[in-house]
């Protein structure tokens, strides 16, 4: 596996892989890679000649008040993982290379971006599409990978590729989670053992709500009250809720009743001390 850390020269090298009809697959991620990262390095790797996993931890798409300087880091481990799962180029810029002091380009999408995640962190979005347009361009993928787990940056990721006309498709990937449920993120290491089990919470809610979704439940405030319920009647301390919603999947409107056989996505927030983890899943309505 290659590394590289210089923009010009990943650039050049993902050109030239162009050049010759190779199909490169882009992994975007913050590092600390887990199993569910490299569930999508295994996808591009079935698919793709080439697969470019990038490590960046965007300042970008963090707010002051976030943890950018506490994210979790460890490039030998996160190299040995990327290799393991089929990468053939890591590709771990800095900041300063990735920004240069006068960089001066925002990235700002609209619709998908304002509700949910959007309310609670309003610049991030614009952080995540700027990182990933440039990242794009760096690396030239012909298919870019992305988690489940962060809907609605898929959804964000989607509309700009759409928008701007980018020449790659986009792959979204299911969500990879412990044995007991919790989705894996980089951000559990933060969780105390107690919050640990509270986390399942999240979980637990969706299957809850899948369940009565898929017995023929259609109205919003019944299905988000179930979820409501289940994450109370934990008494998790500290716990604060950002959101707890179901939408339409494609569009994100929560009408006060869904139609049959409609697709829904339902999306937790919550954080747990200063730990904020997010999850959803996609259900049908019958
Ligand atoms: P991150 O490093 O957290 O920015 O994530 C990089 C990519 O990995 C994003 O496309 C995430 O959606 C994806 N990802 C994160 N966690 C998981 C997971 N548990 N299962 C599948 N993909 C994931």
């Amino acid at each position: 596996m290659h590394i590289i850390s210089s923009a010009a020269e990943m650039q050049r090298i993902a050109l030239d892989c162009k050049r010759s009809s190779k199909l490169i697959g882009v992994v975007p991620t913050m590092g600390y890679l887990h199993a569910g990262h490299a569930s999508l390095i295994r996808a591009a790797h079935e698919e793709c000649d080439i697969v470019i996993t990038t490590i960046f931890v965007n300042p970008l798409q963090f707010a002051p008040t976030e943890d950018l300087s506490r994210y979790p880091r460890d490039l030998a481990r996160d190299t040995a993982i990327a290799s393991e799962a089929g990468t053939d180029m890591l590709f771990t810029p800095t900041v300063e290379e990735m920004y240069t002091p006068d960089f001066a380009v925002n990235i700002s999408i609209g619709g998908v971006t304002a509700p949910f995640e959007g309310e609670f962190r309003p610049t991030h979005f614009d952080g995540v599409a700027t990182v990933v347009a440039k990242l794009f361009l760096l690396t030239q993928p012909d298919i870019a990978f992305f988690g489940q787990k962060d809907y609605q940056q898929c959804m964000v990721v989607q509309k700009m590729v759409r928008d701007l006309a980018f020449p790659l498709e986009v792959r979204i990937c299911p969500t990879l989670r412990e044995h007991d449920g919790l989705a894996m993120s980089s951000r559990n290491v933060y969780l105390s053992a107690e919050d640990r089990i509270n986390a399942l919470v999240l979980h637990k809610a969706l299957q809850e709500a899948q369940r009565l979704v898929e017995s023929g439940e259609r109205t919003r405030s019944r299905i988000e009250d179930l979820m409501k319920s289940i994450v109370v009647s934990m008494s998790i301390p500290h716990l604060r809720v950002d959101y707890i919603v179901a939408a339409d999947a494609q569009t994100l409107e929560q009408p006060d009743v869904f139609a049959e056989t409609q697709e829904i996505v339902l999306l937790l927030a919550l954080r747990l001390g200063s730990t904020r983890l997010i999850d959803n899943m996609v259900v049908r309505a019958v």
